[in-house]
Parts: structure tokens; C-alpha cells; sequence
């Protein structure tokens, strides 16, 4: 990309969750505005396979296998970065799960494993990347991922749809912390897409029919959809957005 707003050149993103669906769709984004990039996901062979794709396109790959719950685990990991000279410059809160199960039918299993992947991950992982942005001095870019459910509810998913909302406050918590040391927190909210996440509802006609009439767009997302958004809300382009959630739905949003 020519434009110095959206080069990001120099730089080192880690997504988290980019084996696969939305993160690895991010991770080659970034990769061809110029940035190195920090592959994540939890089984150690899918991320080298995911790094491998990506290597073979000629972009710069680091892998870092670890699992975005587990507190010990992403500190080592970091300890691992730190020790080979790699610091983040920007982090994409990605990885996510979702289950779908009515309220009445949830464990606090259930509840507690959907919080902790979609929520306390970005908390997690954006305190490891903000304590050494903030020690480096040269400010960062953060952006969680959240989901239309950040705003409004579906049924049978509410710890989704709980963690999603968390997302869009704690967005704005981190700006509130954050903004002054250059550090730049913004969410994306993805409407319908298509992935490996949502492939068992675009296989159910009435859902696939209804995600088709209810987007102003008449399609499903795909994950290129997103791309832009990212490397805009990672790049210079974006340096006065901060604590901002931007829907990119095909305008569900504005008509749901
Ligand atoms: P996928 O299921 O396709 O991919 C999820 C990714 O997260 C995988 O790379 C997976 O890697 C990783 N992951 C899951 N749990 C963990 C964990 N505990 N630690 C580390 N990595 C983990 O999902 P999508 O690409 O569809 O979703 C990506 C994000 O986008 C999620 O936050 C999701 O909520 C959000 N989103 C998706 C929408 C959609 O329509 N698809 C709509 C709105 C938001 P591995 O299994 O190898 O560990």
C-alpha cells in the first residue's frame, strides 16, 4: 500500500486468534499494509500451518501458540516475545467462541468458558501489550473485537452477547487509560460473516434466509469485508479515533 496513512511498515501486529476465519483474514491484511506479524491461536501445529500460508506470500511471520484465557500462559508468552526482541505495535483482540443455548439451559461452565474467550482475553492480552507499549514510549494500536451484539441482544446466546457489550465498554476504559501515553483502543462490530464460527447457520435455510433479508447488503459478510476497517483503525489514518466502535454489517445495524 502507497499511502503513508495506511502504511504500516516497521510495524508488528499480533492478532490473536488468527489461525483460521476473521484473524487470519486480519493478520494477511496487516501483512500486505506492510506489518510483521504475530500469528496466535491455541494448538502450536494449526498456528505454524496458518504461519506457513502466510510465509508462502512472502510476509514476515512470528508464531505464538497460547491460549487467551489462561492467565500464566500469555504472560509467558510475552516473557517469549520480550526475549526475542519483539515488541508489539499493534494487537487485534480477536480469538472468540461462541455457543448457542438458551439462558435457562446454560452452565456456569458454559457461561464462565464464553466470558473469558470473548472478554477477559482483551483484558488479558491488551494489559500485557499496553504495559510494554507504554514502557516503549512510542504509543500503539488496539482493536477488539466486538459484534453487533455489542448493542443489542439475540436469543440464545446472551454470554456472547454479555462479553460483546464488555467489549464496547472496555474499549472505552482502555481509551480513558490509554490515550494519553498515544495508545489508540477501537472496536469493530461485524455484522452476519461468513466462517467456520457461523458455517452451522448459514447451513440452516431460516437462518441463512433470515440474516438475507434482515442485512440491507442481502448477503452474509466475508472476511475481506473486515480488512480495511482493521488496517484503518491500526495505521496513522486513525491516530484522533479513539474509543470508537464501528459496525461493519452491511447495515443491520441501522435497520435491526
Ligand atoms: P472462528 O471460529 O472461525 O475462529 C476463531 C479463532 O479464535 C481461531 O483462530 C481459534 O484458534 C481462536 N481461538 C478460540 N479460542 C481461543 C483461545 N482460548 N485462545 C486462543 N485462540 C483461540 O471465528 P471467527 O473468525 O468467526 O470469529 C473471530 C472473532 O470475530 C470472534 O471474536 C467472534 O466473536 C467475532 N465475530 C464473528 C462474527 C461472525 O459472523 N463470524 C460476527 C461478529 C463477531 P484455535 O481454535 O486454533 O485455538
Amino acid at each position: 500500500m502507497s499511502n503513508a496513512l495506511f502504511d504500516l511498515a516497521g510495524r508488528t501486529a499480533l492478532v490473536t486468534g488468527s489461525t483460521r476465519g476473521l484473524g487470519h483474514s486480519f493478520a494477511e491484511g496487516l501483512a500486505e499494509a506492510g506489518a510483521a506479524i504475530v500469528l496466535n491461536g491455541r494448538d502450536p501445529a494449526s498456528v505454524s500451518a496458518a504461519a506457513a500460508a502466510l510465509r508462502d506470500k512472502g510476509h514476515s511471520v512470528y508464531e505464538a501458540a497460547f491460549d487467551v484465557t489462561d492467565e500464566a500462559g500469555v504472560e509467558a508468552a510475552f516473557g517469549a516475545l520480550d526475549a526475542q526482541g519483539i515488541a508489539i505495535d499493534i494487537l487485534v483482540n480477536n480469538a472468540g467462541i461462541q455457543l448457542r443455548k438458551p439462558i435457562v439451559d446454560l452452565s456456569l461452565a458454559e457461561w464462565q468458558k464464553v466470558i473469558d474467550t470473548n472478554l477477559t482475553s482483551a483484558f488479558l492480552v491488551g494489559r500485557e501489550t499496553a504495559r510494554r507499549m507504554i514502557a516503549r514510549g512510542q504509543g500503539g494500536k488496539i482493536v477488539n473485537i466486538g459484534s453487533l451484539t455489542s448493542d443489542l441482544a439475540r436469543a440464545t446466546v446472551a454470554p456472547y452477547t454479555a462479553a460483546k457489550g464488555g467489549i464496547k465498554l472496555l474499549t472505552k476504559a482502555m481509551t480513558a487509560e490509554w490515550a494519553e501515553q498515544g495508545i489508540t483502543v477501537n472496536a469493530i462490530g461485524p455484522g452476519y460473516m461468513i466462517t467456520e464460527m457461523t458455517q452451522p447457520l448459514v447451513d440452516t435455510p431460516s437462518f441463512d434466509n433470515w440474516v438475507k433479508q434482515r442485512t440491507p447488503a442481502r448477503r452474509w459478510g466475508r472476511p475481506a469485508d473486515l480488512v480495511g476497517t482493521v488496517v484503518y483503525l491500526a495505521s496513522p489514518a486513525s491516530d484522533f479515533v479513539n474509543g470508537q466502535i464501528i459496525y461493519v454489517d452491511g447495515g443491520i445495524m441501522a435497520v435491526l
